[in-house]
């Protein structure tokens, strides 16, 4: 498995932050009928967690379901050697809200962290000045749409700080940092 610095006490810290605030200031499922939750493709609607996050899981838990997945195999920075945690939900009616993973947290959102002078390829959503992490709209391909993305809405304060603060925090760790900066 994949070893990353950040510890577990950490990852129960940020989900305690995480757990106070949302994107928008409404349940954003009720728009899209939770189109990031739906399980209907199983496939395409896993998540990974990050290095280490399995650490505050347990995997005899059946809201998810895992697989380990060779870093290898797929398109992971160079520095990420061995298995990485890939997980599957049970959708929406049984999320385990206090437990869901940092990629549901700070969705739709992702880190970038851009030199001095890079332009982002994507839009920058929130940055603190002079500071090298961006967070931008995930812009990966999605088998759903999400409407906030496409419309590029206004997210609430509190959760761009907080997401900022977290993967500020998190970037701390190398592999985490070299996942946000796409090397
Ligand atoms: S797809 Fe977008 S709008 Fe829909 S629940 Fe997920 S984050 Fe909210
Ligand atoms: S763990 Fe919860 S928040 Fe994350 S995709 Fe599944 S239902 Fe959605």
């Amino acid at each position: 498995m994949i070893k990353g610095k950040t510890r577990k006490n950490t990852y129960r810290a940020i989900y305690r932050l995480l757990d106070r605030v949302s994107p928008v200031p409404f349940d954003c499922g009720t728009i899209c009928g939770a189109a990031c939750c739906r399980t209907d493709e199983p496939e395409n609607m896993g998540l990974y967690l990050l290095p280490g996050e399995e650490k505050i899981h347990d995997r005899r838990d059946p809201w998810l379901t895992w697989e380990l997945q060779s870093t290898e195999e797929y398109d992971f920075p160079p520095s990420w050697h061995g298995k990485v945690c890939y997980v599957n939900c049970a959708g929406p009616e049984h999320c385990r809200r206090s437990l869901r993973p940092i990629q549901c947290r700070t969705f739709p959102l992702k880190p970038v962290i851009l030199k001095e002078g890079e332009e982002s390829p994507v839009p920058v959503v929130y940055r603190e000045p002079g500071c090298e992490l961006a967070l931008t709209w995930q812009d990966e391909a999605l088998p759903y749409c999400c409407p906030l993305i496409a419309s590029a809405a206004a997210l609430d304060p509190a959760f761009l700080r907080a997401t900022y603060t977290v993967w500020k925090h998190l970037i701390r760790d190398p592999l985490i940092r070299d996942l946000a900066a796409g090397r």
